[in-house]
C-alpha cells in the first residue's frame, strides 16, 4: 500500500500507539470490568508484559498497534516508501517477538487475545469487545475442564498408590502366617 501520512502524521501515530491508556483501549478495560471480568494492567510477571491479564480464565490479551505489529491488510499498516528496509526489518522483528511471546504464554497454558488497534475504532468497538469477552469466557472454560482432568487424574493415581499399599499390606500379613 502506498504511504499517504506526511511526517508529522505519522510521529502523531506512533507515539498514540506507544501510549497504553489510550481512549478506546481504557473503554475496553472498563467495559471488561463492568461486565464482572477482573484483570491486571501490563503485568511484567508474564512474557511479553500482556496489556490486560485475567488470571480466572488464564487469558493474556495484547493490544496491537497495527503499524508496528504489521496488520496484515490493515489500511493502517502502510510500510513508508522511505527507509523501506529498516522499517520492514524492525516491523518483522516485532513480529516474530510476538509469536515468540505468544508461544511462551502457551506453553504456561496461557491463552492469547489480540486486539488490534483498529477493532478498537468506534465503529468497530462494540464488536471486539463482544468477541473479547466471547473469548475470554471460552479459555476459561477451557482452563476449568483442564484443571479437573488434572485433579481427576491425581485421584485416580493416589487410589492406585492406596490400593498397591493395601494389597502390599495383605501379602506381607499372608507370609507372615505360612
Ligand atoms: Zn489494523
Amino acid at each position: 500500500m502506498a504511504d499517504t501520512m506526511t511526517a508529522k502524521q505519522r510521529h502523531e501515530c506512533m507515539s498514540r500507539i506507544h501510549s497504553n491508556n489510550t481512549g478506546p483501549e481504557i473503554t475496553l478495560r472498563y467495559s471488561l470490568w463492568h461486565h464482572g471480568f477482573r484483570y491486571r494492567v501490563n503485568d511484567k510477571r508474564l512474557p511479553g508484559t500482556p496489556d490486560i491479564v485475567l488470571s480466572k480464565y488464564r487469558t493474556a490479551i495484547f493490544i496491537h498497534g497495527c503499524f508496528w505489529h504489521g496488520h496484515k491488510g490493515c489500511k493502517f499498516y502502510i510500510v513508508p516508501k522511505t527507509n523501506t528496509g529498516f522499517w520492514t526489518a524492525k516491523i518483522t522483528r516485532n513480529q516474530e517477538r510476538d509469536q515468540e511471546v505468544w508461544r511462551q504464554l502457551e506453553a504456561k497454558g496461557w491463552s492469547v487475545i489480540i486486539v488490534w488497534q483498529c477493532q478498537l475504532k468506534k465503529a468497530n468497538l462494540e464488536e471486539t469487545i463482544r468477541r473479547v469477552e466471547a473469548e475470554i469466557l471460552q479459555n476459561g472454560k477451557r482452563y476449568q475442564a483442564a484443571k479437573e482432568e488434572r485433579k481427576d487424574s491425581r485421584l485416580a493415581y493416589q487410589q492406585e498408590q492406596k490400593t498397591r499399599k493395601e494389597r502390599e499390606l495383605a501379602l506381607k500379613e499372608e507370609l507372615k502366617r505360612h
